[in-house]
Parts: structure tokens; sequence; C-alpha cells
């Protein structure tokens, strides 16, 4: 069977849980060979394994690597996996933290500002940078998929200041590249998902009081789930999307589009 993906070479980062985890197995049933990597050695390993279990046999290529996005050598040495495959088509910069200590502007401390920026946005830039290069150097259409997110486009009484600054951050440098690039057929868009059940978010809403403070503003009334924002990243990875550039591509559940919800 030929899979949407098939031949395409792609890395994954954040890949050990979440979005990254489930994107890497969507990925791997389409027929793309897959570089899934995460800086928790520990996940990733667990991660190789879930997906091998769940997608079975595939035709592709599985190769796990440990990188820590906020390192530019690390992130280039991902792009080096694909050089004998023929060169990085897809790359999907997903890693990202949200701290527990992120909080408004008068109480959120330095240290967790230039942590979150160092993650959410410089390895955003590293990925980018390390996927146009050899995308370049190939002479290669590709598609770069920065995860971006709806707080990037809406204000929350609920503050995570850093958070917040480092999503615009990704919408504006993907809009950026997108336009710079799109003549050589580099498309670049960010995935913006809507609040999500993975640990990232749930971890913070630990009472039903959070939880539904944060529900009665989702029109479908749930959170989201990671394979919904796979499946969109297959979409945006795939020849389907070629003519979808430097969009702010939600999967919100129409959390973007409400005023009031039928809640
Ligand atoms: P997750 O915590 O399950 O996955 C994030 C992964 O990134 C983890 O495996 C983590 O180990 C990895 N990571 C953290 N720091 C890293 C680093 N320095 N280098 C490499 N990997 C690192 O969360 P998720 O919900 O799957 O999040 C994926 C992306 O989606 C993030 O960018 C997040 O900001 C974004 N997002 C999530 C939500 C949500 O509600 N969960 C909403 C909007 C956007």
């Amino acid at each position: 069977m030929v899979g949407r993906l098939a031949n395409k070479n792609t890395i994954i980062t954040g890949a050990a849980g979440g979005i990254g985890l489930e994107t890497a197995i969507q990925f791997l049933k389409e027929g793309a060979n897959v570089v899934i990597s995460d800086v928790n050695d520990k996940g990733l390993t667990a991660a190789e394994q879930k997906i091998k279990e769940v997608v079975g046999s595939f035709e592709g290529k599985l190769v796990a690597k440990v990188a820590d996005v906020s390192n530019e050598v690390q992130v280039m040495a991902l792009v080096e996996v694909c050089e004998p495959w023929g060169g990085v088509d897809v790359m999907f910069n997903n890693a990202g933290i949200m701290h527990p200590e992120d909080n408004g502007i008068l109480n959120t401390e330095e240290k967790i500002w230039d942590l979150t920026q160092a993650i959410n946005v410089k390895g955003v830039v590293y990925g980018c940078r390390a996927a146009i290069k050899s995308l370049l150097e190939h002479k290669k259409p590709g598609s770069i998929i920065n995860t971006g997110s709806f707080v990037g486009l809406m204000g929350a009484a609920t503050p995570q200041i850093a958070y917040t600054a480092s999503k615009g951050a990704v919408l504006a440098i993907s809009r950026e590249l997108a336009v710079c690039y799109a003549q050589k057929n580099i498309r670049v868009n960010a995935l913006c998902p809507g609040p999500l059940n993975t640990p990232l978010l749930q971890a913070f809403l630990d009472t039903d009081e959070k939880r539904t403070r944060r529900t009665v503003h989702l029109p479908m009334g749930r959170f989201g789930e990671a394979i919904e924002q796979a499946k969109a990243a297959v979409f945006l990875a795939s020849d389907e999307s070629s003519y979808v550039t430097g969009q702010d591509f939600l999967v919100d559940g129409g959390l973007t589009r409400a005023y009031v919800t039928d809640i």
C-alpha cells in the first residue's frame, strides 16, 4: 500500500509523548521514514517500543535519536540522520515546555523566561535552519511544521507569560520563513493546537475547578486529543497541502471562533 507520506524523510522533535508520539505513529503508517527525537532518553526508548507495537509492520525506517532542541549542534545531527536517505523532506519542530513556575508578568522569574524561550523559540529556529539548509542543498521541496498554540492568538486571564510569548514568536517565525522560502517550494506552517488532553497541560490542571475554567470556553466541551493534532500534521506534511503555507493552522475545536459557548 502506498501511503500519503511514502518515501518522505521526516523528523519529529518532542516525540517521547503527546503530539509527537502520535504523529510518529501516523507518519509511519503513511509510509514515511521517521526520525523520532526527544531530550528525555528513557521516554524516547519507551516511545520507540510503543510505536513498534502499535504500528506493527511498516515499510519506512524508524530511528530514535536523543537531542535537546535548545542545542543547535544536536538539532543539526537529526538532519544528518536523513542524509543517507537523500535528505530531510519534513521537519516537525514540536518539542516545547510549559513550565509550572511560568505565571503572570509580575511573578515569572527571568530563569523561567529564558528556559522557555531557549526551548520553545530557539529550538524552533534551530530546527527550521537545519531543515532549510538541507532542503536548499538538495534542491528539494519540503514541509516544515512548527507547533505553535492558540495562546499565540488569544489572551488568557490564566497567564503563562513566557509560554504565551514563545508561541507568539513561533507563529511570527513560521509566517516569515513561509514567505521567504515559498519560491523554493519550502512550505512552513504553524500547527496551533487548542488545549489538549496531554500531560503538558493536564499536569497543570490538577483540580476540577481549573479544568472547568477552561472547558466552558471550548465549544465542544472537551479537550482535544493528541491524535487529532497528529492527523493534521500528516496533512501539512503531505503533498495534499501543497498550496498551504504561512498559516496558523488551528486545530482547536472551534475555541478561537467562539464568543459564548453552548455549555
Ligand atoms: P508533551 O509534554 O507530551 O510533549 C512535549 C515533549 O517535548 C516531551 O516529550 C518533552 O520531553 C519534549 N521536550 C521538552 N523539552 C525538550 C527539549 N529541550 N528538547 C527536546 N525535547 C524536549 O506535550 P504535548 O502536548 O505533546 O506538546 C507538544 C507541543 O504542543 C508543544 O510545543 C506544546 O507547547 C504544544 N501545545 C500543546 C498544547 C496542549 O494543550 N497540550 C496546546 C497547544 C500547544
